[in-house]
């Protein structure tokens, strides 16, 4: 069976309320296209207004929550709350997350892990930076953002994975197709080896790093990139080109 293509707009810190609506009148526009699984990530005030206003077929995500059901983590939320107002995903492990709130390997994990026992579905986020890029330890770093998630979770079906170089992301400077799927399969290939064959066959792994309107066909072409986690360009109406990158 097929992997089905799944595009998330990861809207990061932005928009106001009226910049929100825009974004629902583009996606109800459309067409957007029924064989893909389209997911928008929504700052954590706007949340419950997107999953109540969205067009059909368009879910939800939140772009964090934390691994505990609830208590004294003053500014968090939970994956309970996103729950409670029937949110179905959450984006974790997002190369901002890491680099400017510090998260590690093993938190992103613990998330990833609660996540997935409160019932939500996980965008998980992996990518490697210019220096690691240039120092050839591509394949070293985004093996281990892997693996410190296999050590903690079991089932894989409510995981996509987001593979993100982190010099891609907000540049302009996107991964060729070629880049990204060499890297794609490389991950694959270590999921088969280290995880199982049946979920590197079944997991589906999205390209994210300045994906636009004009990039998305080629790189949706590739074998092994069974989606797309859209930043600067999931504002815009040129969304809908990248979630219909396969028609
Ligand atoms: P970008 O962001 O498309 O703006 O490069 C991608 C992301 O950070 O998910």
């Amino acid at each position: 069976m097929g992997r089905k293509f799944v595009v998330g707009g990861n809207w990061k810190m932005n928009g106001t309320k009226k910049q929100v609506d825009e974004i629902l009148d583009f996606l109800k526009k459309g067409p957007l296209n029924a064989d893909t699984e389209v997911i928008v990530g929504v700052p954590a005030v706007y949340l419950d207004y997107v999953k109540c206003n969205a067009p059909p077929g368009v879910e939800v995500a939140a772009q964090n929550c934390y691994k505990a059901e609830k208590g004294a983590f003053t500014g968090e939320i939970s994956a309970l709350m996103l729950k409670d107002i029937n949110v179905g995903w959450v984006i974790l492990g997002h190369s901002e997350r890491r680099q400017i709130f510090g998260e590690t390997d093993d938190l992103i994990a613990e998330k990833v892990a609660f996540a997935l026992d409160s019932g939500l579905k996980v965008i998980a986020c992996i990518g490697e930076t210019l220096q690691e890029r240039e120092a050839g330890k591509t394949e070293e770093v985004v093996f281990r953002q892997i693996q410190a998630i296999a050590n903690k979770i079991k089932d894989w079906t409510n995981v996509v994975i987001a593979y993100e170089p982190v010099w891609a992301i907000g540049t302009g400077k996107t991964a060729t197709p070629e880049q990204a799927q060499e890297v794609h399969k490389a991950l694959r290939g270590y999921i088969c080896e280290k995880i199982s064959p049946s979920v590197a066959e079944s997991v589906r792994i999205q390209y994210g790093g300045s994906v636009t309107g004009a990039n998305c066909k080629d790189l949706g072409a590739k074998p092994d990139i069974d989606g797309f986690l859209v930043g600067g360009a999931s504002l815009k109406p040129e969304f809908v080109q990248i979630v219909n990158a396969r028609q």
